[in-house]
């Protein structure tokens, strides 16, 4: 057939470099909900488990919810450039695994990561058309307010910081790729996964 690269099936044939799907966006959006549901829903998907200086809440698990790390290890960790990316977030810090994202992509499977607007930023940089950034909001400030206070995982002082940090965060949709609405949880969970599948079929990514 074709020699100059453009036998389609050859091009199918070759090994697929996974991507990265970026869920961002202000604490209680549903990055978290959001994730889990796409990872029973979709397959070829790994989450990446943050490292992070912010203590354990009730029924989060080490290695599961995050690696929970100290400032000592952390600063090691950075030091030895374990993260893509890394940023102070509501007064602690969160990293993303090179190492993981890296190893995962390469197996040909994409990875999810729940992270913060700065390592949002920090990844679009490093990985270009590799990662789909993708920014979740809810239909107003006032659900995304309630959902906070009902999920009840925080003190009335952390509470406070996340609304306050929602409005800088809030600002920043316009650097995502793709927005979703957190308004019916089935539906926005059927629209990521729509992006993810749409993100797979690229023919930019086979040429
Ligand atoms: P994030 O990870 O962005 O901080 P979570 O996934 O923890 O947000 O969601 C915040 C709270 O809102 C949780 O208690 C979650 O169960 C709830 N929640 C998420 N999506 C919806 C939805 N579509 N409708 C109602 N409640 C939701
Ligand atoms: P939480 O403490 O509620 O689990 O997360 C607080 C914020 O930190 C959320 O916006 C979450 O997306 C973000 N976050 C979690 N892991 C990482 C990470 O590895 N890097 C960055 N930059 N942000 C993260």
């Amino acid at each position: 057939m074709d020699e100059n690269g453009l036998d389609i099936f050859a091009a199918l044939a070759k090994p697929r470099t996974g991507k990265l799907f970026v869920f961002s966006g202000p604490s209680g959006a549903g990055k978290t909900t959001v994730c889990r549901m796409l990872m029973e829903r979709v397959d070829g998907l790994v989450f990446s488990v943050s490292h992070t200086t912010r203590p354990k809440r009730d029924g989060e698990t080490e290695g599961e919810d995050y690696f929970f790390v100290s400032d000592e290890e952390f600063e090691n960790l950075s030091r030895d450039g374990a993260f893509a990316e890394q940023a102070v977030v509501h007064n602690h810090r969160y990293g993303t695994s090179r190492a993981f994202v890296d190893e995962k992509t390469s197996a040909g499977l994409d990875v999810l990561l729940d992270i913060d607007v700065q390592g949002a930023a920090q990844i679009s940089e490093a990985y270009r058309d590799r990662a789909a950034t993708i920014f979740i909001i809810t239909p107003t400030l006032d659900v995304l307010v309630e959902r906070l206070r009902r999920r009840g995982t925080d003190s009335p002082e952390v509470l406070a910081t996340r609304i306050k940090n929602a409005e800088a965060e809030l600002a920043r949709y316009v650097e995502f790729k793709y927005y979703l609405i957190n308004d019916d949880l089935d539906t926005c969970v059927r629209d990521a996964e729509g992006i993810i599948r749409a993100e797979r079929l690229l023919v930019s990514d086979i040429i």
